[in-house]
Order: C-alpha cells, then structure tokens, then sequence
C-alpha cells in the first residue's frame, strides 16, 4: 500500500521552506541530486529550500533573464550559421583543441605553430599572437575600413567587434567578416595539421571575403552612406535600394515668332475599340483645335505631306503628356463622338 502511495503522489510546493530543493522528491520521479552530474562532493555540501529560488511566486532565481555574457548576441545572430555559431561559442570559451590545451589535460608532445612555425600552439599565440592570425584580422577589418589593434584575449575582440558593428549600415557583412576570418584561421591551422597543406595568405583572405559574400548573398542591402556603398563595391554586393524618384518640370512653351506648333495625340477606346486623334494648332498669341477620326487623319496627312517636305522647315519632337492635355481631350472626344471637326470647344 505504501508503495503504491508513494508512487503515485504529488507534491504541491507551497510556501516551500521546508522542501530541500536538492535532496527531496519535489519534483518527481527523482530528487534533482539523482539527476544531476555533480559529484558527490559537491552534492553533499548543497542544502537549500525551494522557496530559495522562488520570487514572488516566479522561478527568477533559476532564470538568467539577461544574457550572461556580452558576445551571446554576437555569436547566436540569426544570420549566422548554426556551425560558425558553434565554432565562435567554443572559441569564446577557450574549447577549441589547440596544443596548450591538450598538453593541460596531461597529455605531453611537442608543440609548433603550423602558421608561422616559430612559436609553440597555444590557444592565444595562434589566434592573437600569430603573424598569420594578425594579418588577417587586420586585412579583415581594413576591408571595413576599421584599423585592427592587437587584443590581449579573444572575448576582447568579440567586444571590438560588438563596438564597431553599432555605426555600421551593414551589419551582418561586418559580423560575417569576425566568423570568416575566424573559421579561415581555424581551418588553415587544422589543413596544415592533419593534412599538411598550406595556402598563401592572399588565397586565405581571398577566401574570408567569398565566405562573407556567401554569408551576405541571401540579404538585401539599402546602403546609407559613401563607406556603405564602398563596401558593396568591394564585396560585390547587390545594391537593393531603389533609386530616387527624380522630379522633372514639365510645361508648355510658346513657339517662337513665325514658328507654328502642332501638339498631338491619339486615342484608341480598347484594341479593337473606336479610335480617334485630336491636335491643336498655336501661334505665339493664338490657338486652332482640330478633332480627327483616323480615317481623315490619314487623308490630311496625305495631303499635308509634300507641303512639309517641299516648302517649310519643320520638326518633331517628344513632349510629356502632363504638357499636352488638350491634345489628349480631343483625342478622347474624337473617338467617342466619330466625328472630325476644326470647331471644339474645350470642357
Ligand atoms: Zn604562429
């Protein structure tokens, strides 16, 4: 009976200060300590009721509402890959096997810098210290117009990184540069490792900056300054700002003395549909409306024709239609009424 009690009960946490948040079976099936990694040691110093991680009535003492590092937005950003976003994380936390690292564990062998070959690896030579490391970080930042400033520990670069991103319009092709160039240190490390190949500086950084235009390739950029639009330039990248919309005045001017001016239009009401054209006629004081259907249009200018060729200067040129509303009026009323006349009168 008992066991059938104690493996079905509940356990209601109320004011909680009797509970032991590690040794009782508040939670279910287990206590915590059961659950837990933490050795004995450890698990046997810890004692705390429950209440001590309940804040008016909410878990905030189990919660971490503010990111507990800087770099946390700089390494999960959305555009990133969830591989780089990995890499940097271990990178930021000193995680990635170099030399140094591997010998702290007890393991002993002895230790080259497979970039410059005139130090031992450590975690800091290799991405700090290294002339290779150096030259590309500071050939990255140059591509952003930034001057790179040798840095004590990697978390100090993550912030030179954060800092200088704020004034940038282009923000993720500067992050995708920090994760390039770090992936690229990495990789060239690791190529000459395990693999013994080696490629020229020029060929890594080549590199870099087609793995930033990869990373950027998918975004759309709307640069807002000269320094923006430098570094689409030297990326490559597409401008996806829409050009400006350019006002332009339009107006209709006079002929010039002795000079007549025909505005035109035509008009058609669908296709097929009823068409029609419509013209006026102006001296530099005066004016003449015409209104033509397509067949006496045809006729007139038949007939005009070699009076134009043989006997007067002329010309033809383009004009807005916001100049040349009435021209457009009595094209439209050609074609509604069918009839052609030199006599309009205008609405
Ligand atoms: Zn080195």
């Amino acid at each position: 009976m008992w066991n059938f009690i104690s493996d079905n009960e509940r356990w209601v946490i109320g004011i909680s200060r009797s509970i032991d948040f590690w040794n009782d079976n508040w939670l279910g099936p287990k206590p915590i300590r059961d659950l837990s990694d933490l050795v004995e040691d450890v698990l046997s110093s810890l004692s705390h009721p429950v209440a001590d991680f309940i804040d008016n009535g909410k878990w905030d003492g189990l919660r971490c509402p503010n990111l507990a590092v800087s770099w946390a937005a700089l390494v999960w950003h959305k555009h990133l890959p969830p591989r780089l976003s990995l890499l940097g994380w271990r990178w930021l936390h000193r995680k990635l096997p170099t030399d140094d690292l591997i010998q702290v564990k007890g393991i002993q062998f002895p230790s080259k810098c497979d970039l410059c070959d005139l130090s031992t690896e450590t975690f800091s030579h290799l991405f700090l210290d290294c002339q290779l490391s150096s030259a590309l970080w500071s050939k990255t930042t140059e591509l952003f117009n930034e001057v790179w400033i040798w840095k004590a520990i990697v978390v100090e670069i993550a912030g030179f990184w954060s800092n200088k991103g704020k004034g940038w319009c282009l923000k993720e092709t500067w992050l995708a540069g920090l994760f390039s160039t770090l992936a690229a240190i990495w990789h060239e490390r690791n190529q000459r490792h395990f693999e013994g190949k080696k490629r020229s500086p020029s060929v890594i950084f080549n590199g870099i900056k087609g793995k930033i235009v990869f990373l950027c390739s998918r975004l759309k950029f709307s640069p807002k300054s000269v320094a923006d639009l430098i570094l689409c330039s030297r990326l490559h990248l597409e401008n996806s700002s829409q050009p400006m919309l350019r006002i332009l005045e339009v107006h209709w001017c006079k002929p010039m003395r002795s000079w007549v001016k025909l505005n035109s239009d035509g008009c058609s009401l669908g296709n097929p549909g009823r068409a029609g054209g419509g013209g006026i006629l102006g001296d530099h004081d005066g004016r003449m409306l015409i209104r033509l259907i397509p067949w006496f249009l045809l006729q007139e200018w038949n007939h005009l024709f070699s009076y134009l060729i043989n006997s007067i200067e002329w010309k033809i040129s383009h004009y807005y239609r916001e100049a040349n509303p009435i021209a457009d009026f009595l094209a439209k009323d050609a074609a509604k009424s069918g009839t052609s006349s030199d006599d309009v009168s205008l609405p």
